[in-house]
């Protein structure tokens, strides 16, 4: 399999791509329009400044070149929700190419990669047409509000060669725009849409040249999640796969596809042949200035990209000493989360216990309270302490977790929720007493002891708690190990 990507992302801007209009998403249909986003004729698009230098965000982070001079093309095509006539776009001068995204799996599923950038550039979005699906109307009508978005358009190389590359692609992608803070990436919204190529190369033994066949290229669209653009890719390798067994169709013997993706039936469905850029009818748009970029501004815009995540993971691994799964897991919570493991990594030392307990009891905490970090009122600090006492024994895990949902419930010190909880500490002597009777008691667990099996040890811990929760673990196992062998 051979995959491209296309990705359609919005801009965080307040106002539209070249008018005053307002971006805000879910307003009533056809109140943030003017004579420039609805194509009244004479109406003069100007560039949003702030939309430019979002998207150089974006390029510089996907490590492409930024031209010095670019300039705006028209689209040209007819469509209901495009008033206009035709989308302002960059054709053969895009505002930036040859980058590269970075990807891996953190369980290995495949070698990690650089997925190319063939390009990334500026566009307007169109508007939308809404199409009344209740029995006996059939009317559909047309929302002009998009008109006019910034969307940044990202086309990658066809370096991906499996679903499960092109899932990594797009989850590093959203990532990296989300800590850019350029989008909201809601797919459910709009704000990030994925169209991708996709064919086959089948190795060919009678090829001269040792070049593998390639089947004909599919555009797939209409894919509304991950998941979806995952399972469409899957579909059509088998689809392709098919076609070609039957047909022996190779690339250039069909005009390219456009299929859709009908998840309730979770197949694609043939939709028209594809346009070659030619039916597009490209030419400058006169009604727009060309983009002049100095090498001060790419500076200053790159200064503002902050750390990002590939470098993020990287820190956290080599800084704490966690597995590249577990910085994964951390960085894929944002920027806040990591903040706080990182604060209660440094404050109790232990960066493994650290992401153990963020992972396992903070985010369950906050995905059942549907809450964020910044709303999590035990903060590192305490939450250090807690781990100190785990480390140090006094309490095992289970403890600790009653203890933090103590300090959680009651918005108490590590101190205070262990007072509350009635857990005080054991006096040793107790503590000695307590083994002294249970190495009596049990007189075949404290043979295995004698003949090297420390472990049995772990049943004498159990009786021990049973008698007094408060015991603290380590030091029980301690003394029934040392009291075994001079038994
Ligand atoms: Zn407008
Ligand atoms: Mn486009």
């Amino acid at each position: 399999m051979v995959i491209g990507l296309e990705v359609h992302v919005q801009l965080d801007t307040k106002s539209k791509l070249f008018c005053r209009c307002s971006t805000k998403f879910g307003s009533p249909p056809n109140t943030q329009t003017c004579p420039v986003c609805t194509g009244t004729p004479g109406a003069l698009p100007v560039l949003n400044r702030e939309a430019y230098a979002l998207s150089m965000k974006v390029a510089l982070a996907l490590n492409c070149e930024i031209p010095k001079f670019t300039k705006w093309d028209r689209k040209q095509y007819y469509y209901p929700d495009l008033p206009k006539g035709y989308q302002i776009s960059q054709f053969d001068l895009p505002m930036s190419q040859n980058g590269h995204l970075a990807i891996s799996d953190s369980k290995d599923a495949f070698e990690p990669k650089k997925v190319g950038i063939t390009r990334a550039h500026l566009e307007e979005d169109a508007g939308k047409s809404v199409h009344d699906e209740q029995a006996g109307v059939a009317d559909s009508q047309i929302d002009l509000n998009r008109c006019g978005t910034p969307l940044l358009e990202i086309v990658s190389e066809p370096d991906m060669f499996s679903p499960l590359e092109a899932k990594a692609y797009l989850n590093e992608l959203k990532l990296l725009l989300t800590y850019l803070g350029v989008s909201d990436c809601n797919m459910q919204e709009g704000s990030l849409r994925v169209d991708a190529n996709v064919n086959l190369h089948i190795p060919d033994e009678n090829a001269a040249d040792g070049r593998p066949i390639a089947t004909p290229i599919v555009e797939i669209k209409n894919m509304n999640s991950f998941r979806a653009v995952e399972r469409a890719l899957a579909y059509e390798a088998d689809r392709q796969w098919e076609v070609w067994q039957e047909t022996g169709q190779k690339i250039g013997d069909v005009p390219k596809q456009t299929r859709g993706w009908d998840d309730s039936a979770q197949v694609t469905r043939g939709q028209r042949s594809k346009e070659e850029s030619s039916d597009y009818r490209y030419f400058p748009d006169p009604d727009l200035v060309p983009v002049v970029v100095t090498d001060a501004e790419i500076e200053e815009v790159r200064g503002q990209l902050g750390e990002l995540p590939a470098a993020l993971r990287t820190r956290l691994e080599e800084t704490f000493g966690i597995t590249p799964y577990d910085s994964d897991v951390l960085v894929n919570q944002g920027r806040a989360l990591v903040d706080y493991y990182i604060e209660l990594a440094e404050t109790s030392g232990e960066g493994k216990l650290a992401s153990n307990w963020v992972q396992q009891d903070v985010l369950r905490y906050l995905n059942e309270q549907e809450i964020e970090i910044d709303a999590f009122t035990v903060r590192p600090p305490a939450l250090a302490e807690l781990l100190a006492k785990v480390k140090g024994g006094q309490l095992d895990t289970s403890r600790g977790r009653e203890v933090l949902a103590e300090m959680i419930a009651t918005e108490s010190s590590v101190a205070d929720a262990m007072t509350k909880l009635g857990i005080a500490e054991v006096d040793d002597s107790e503590l000695v007493d307590l083994c002294k009777q249970l190495i009596a008691d049990n007189p075949k667990i404290v043979a295995d002891i004698q003949s090297g099996n420390q472990k049995a040890a772990g049943a004498l811990i159990g009786q021990a708690k049973k008698q007094n929760p408060n015991v603290n673990p380590s030091r029980v196992r301690e003394l029934c190990i040392e009291l075994a062998s001079q038994a």
